[in-house]
């Protein structure tokens, strides 16, 4: 789960962590009043979506020269009309993808005189089992970019989590970030409290781009992104307090109330598939034959005739889905019942679409006598690379 950027900040100031101060905004009115409680006289005026890259960012309802969604204010008129210029708008980053996101929130905050950008961040490094703490002295950029063209410029430090942040963490981070003297000691103290809640607030990434040194010699957090081990969020109600449907995919939030596992992708072959691994290898076998997976579905290990129906309506709900392919290990569930389930959905919702569906395991034959008698245009499958074939012609027939 992801939070907005001013959210993030108000969860890192409980843990000391300096911030420039600023207000969140949902109306023109409410961005002037939250400049009017600034101390001035430079406003910043961010646009909240879950997307970074929003000062390169670009409004599409604006002109091509206009400024993107972190504006550097001077007045509280020039408040007033950039928060006119983007709430309601969309802002294309290189994070959003073509369509953009609707900026419907704003932060308005502290214009911070700023010396030097630097990055920061952590992450959970599943390959070492520990918290990956990365700097680089090349802050406020994209840092994939920076990772590829210079890699040297980038320090990663790991932590030990039965160990836990220690002095000499801290020390390495201010010699990465070429720091001395009193602004050393603070890249030590605040790397230590971004540990603690990253830690504390079970994330799995918190990336600070940029982390500043200001020109009278403080280290602030200017932009931050978090996000959160959903595993853990029963853990957070005041995080889970934080989440803005608007941000996320409707289908996907569908699928969450139904607890299966969907992720839209961009193809035409509707999925439906139990088990992460054979729903990647689905995936896989559909490019194989030459056609794009139209969404990751694992329906998990216990599917039932609801949890099926549910993900048939969502597969269908996508319009560019053409066909539909499921491919269901009966293990846990046997295949007689899966074969009821799917015949119940496909009636359910109309099935306008082909459908194959291969299925194997425990009770296979009954499984596919009960397809082959429910007098439904339903092509069985033998085995994965039969059934991605079949797909593909099926679609293909169509088309
Ligand atoms: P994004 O990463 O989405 O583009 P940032 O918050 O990092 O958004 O803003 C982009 C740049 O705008 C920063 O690298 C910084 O140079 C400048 N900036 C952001 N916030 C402030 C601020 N409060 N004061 C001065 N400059 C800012
Ligand atoms: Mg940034």
């Amino acid at each position: 789960m992801n939070v907005h950027e001013y959210q993030a900040k108000e969860l890192l100031a409980k843990f000391g962590v300096g911030i420039p101060a600023g207000i969140a905004a949902l109306t023109v009115e409410e961005a002037v009043a939250a400049a009017k409680q600034l101390p001035g006289p430079l406003y910043v005026v961010k646009a909240q979506i879950h997307a970074g890259g929003r000062g390169k960012g670009k409004f599409k309802e604006l002109p091509a020269d206009a400024k993107g969604g972190v504006r550097l204010a001077k007045s509280i008129e020039e408040v007033e009309s950039f928060a006119q210029e983007m709430l309601g708008n969309t802002l294309v980053t290189v994070q959003t993808g073509e369509a953009g996101k609707q900026v419907n929130r704003l932060y308005v905050t502290d214009g911070v005189d700023i010396a030097k950008e630097y990055y920061l961040s952590l992450v959970v490094d599943r390959a070492t089992g520990r918290v990956a703490l990365i700097v680089s002295t090349e802050g406020g950029m994209d840092i994939e970019e920076v990772a590829h063209a210079t890699p040297e410029k980038i320090t990663t430090i790991t932590i030990d989590p039965a160990q836990g942040f220690m002095p000499h963490h801290g020390r390495a981070v201010g010699f990465a970030l070429n720091l001395s003297g009193d602004l050393n000691k603070q890249a030590a103290k605040i790397a230590q409290q971004l540990y603690t809640a990253f830690v504390a607030l079970d994330c799995d990434m918190l990336e600070i781009n940029p982390l500043v040194e200001t020109k009278d010699g403080k280290l602030l957090v200017l932009d931050t992104k978090m996000s959160f081990d959903s595993n853990a969020l029963y853990r957070h109600p005041d995080v889970v307090a934080l989440r803005d449907e608007t941000e996320e995919d409707p289908a996907e939030i569908e699928a969450s109330k139904y607890d299966l596992a969907y992720i839209k992708l961009d193809g035409d072959i509707g999925c439906m598939v139990n088990g992460a691994g054979l729903a990647m290898a689905t995936m896989d076998i559909i490019k194989l034959n030459g056609m794009f997976p139209a969404n990751f579905l694992d329906v998990g290990g216990g599917a039932n005739k609801e949890k099926v129906t549910a993900a048939f309506k969502l597969i269908l709900s996508d319009p560019a889905v053409k066909g539909i392919l499921v491919n269901i290990f009966g293990g846990i569930m046997k295949c007689d019942i899966i074969a009821e389930g799917i015949v119940a959905a496909a009636k359910e919702v109309n099935l306008q679409v082909p459908l194959v569906v291969r299925l194997e395991g425990t009770n296979v034959q009954a499984g596919k006598d009960i397809l082959a008698n429910s007098g439904l245009p339903i092509v069985p499958a033998n085995d994965l690379g039969d059934a991605a074939k079949k797909i593909v012609a099926e679609v293909q027939k169509v088309a």
